[in-house]
């Protein structure tokens, strides 16, 4: 049993759908306050609606994690809200999908500054709350894809996730003063609006091809995320942890057959 983190105060990005909702859902059951964050305002909406339905204490606030101004407004004013700043979970983040050889340019720039540049400025912009608080915690959504596995297609997207664990690392080190860590989620395939978008196909082959034979739900993700913000996980630091149902472990077709 965890420490309670009954009126901590949480930002989640990309909270309005998806892995996002997830975390805030699991982080609004623990009585956190939670603001979730993301561009469109029907989604945040409904989600706010329905996990304060649920005795929740969650808001919302407009905000695109590619904008530096956006993000530090944001972060600004949900510590004001909520009485300061306890978590932080970078998460919001696109996985377009284009070969190389189709790729431009602004496909590239897209993707890594939503997914990448997006964490350096939610860190940037949460340190003043963490630094006052004299404490803090950073849990990113990192991926398999790009510190791990390939998939055609995913060149910048993979690029933006392996390129998150390595500002994970140097940020770790220079959030310590704060006594703030940061840690990320490595999830596998969750079954998400965003993956719903791939196609019946492609979601029926990734759960053929995971040894516990189903995608995971964005609770899965929310846990993970809950025991880095813990107090108990308070020593651990700059470190990423793989929930993917075993995911990254098969060497082959065969093997994945044999189970
Ligand atoms: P999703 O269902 O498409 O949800 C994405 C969320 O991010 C939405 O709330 C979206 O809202 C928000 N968002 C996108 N661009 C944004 C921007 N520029 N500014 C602010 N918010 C933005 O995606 P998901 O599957 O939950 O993925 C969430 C995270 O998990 C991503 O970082 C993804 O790379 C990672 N991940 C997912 C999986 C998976 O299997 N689903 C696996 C590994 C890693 P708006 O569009 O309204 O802004």
């Amino acid at each position: 049993m965890l420490t309670s983190l009954k009126d901590r105060s949480v930002i989640v990005t990309g909270g309005s759908k998806g892995i996002g909702r997830g975390i805030a859902k699991v982080f609004a059951a623990q009585g956190a306050k939670v603001t979730i964050t993301a561009r469109g305002e029907e989604a945040l909406k409904a989600t706010c609606d329905e996990l304060n339905a649920a005795g929740g204490q969650v808001r919302y606030e407009l905000c695109d994690v590619s904008d530096w101004e956006s993000v530090r407004a944001m972060v600004d004013s949900a510590a004001a809200v909520q009485g300061g700043l306890d978590v932080l979970c970078a998460n919001a983040g696109i996985f377009p999908q284009a070969k190389i050889v189709d790729m431009s340019p602004a496909d590239w720039d897209h993707v890594l500054s939503t997914n990448l540049r997006s964490a350096f400025f939610c860190v940037k912009a949460a340190i003043p709350h963490f630094e006052k608080a004299g404490k803090g915690r950073v849990v990113l959504t990192s991926s398999i894809t790009g510190p791990v596995t390939g998939f055609p297609g995913w060149a910048h997207y993979g690029a933006s996730k392996a390129g998150q664990l390595g500002f994970l690392k140097t940020a770790a080190m220079e959030l310590a003063r704060y006594n703030t860590t940061i840690n990320a989620v490595m999830p596998g395939n969750i079954y998400t609006e965003g993956l719903q978008d791939l196609g019946q196909e492609y979601l029926d082959t990734m759960a053929a091809s995971i040894p516990l034979k189903r995608l995971g739900a964005v609770e899965d993700i929310g846990n993970a995320a809950l025991f880095f913000a813990s107090d108990e996980a308070g020593y651990i630091t700059g470190q990423q942890i793989v929930v993917d149902g075993g995911q990254i472990l098969p060497e082959s077709l065969e093997a994945i057959d044999e189970i």
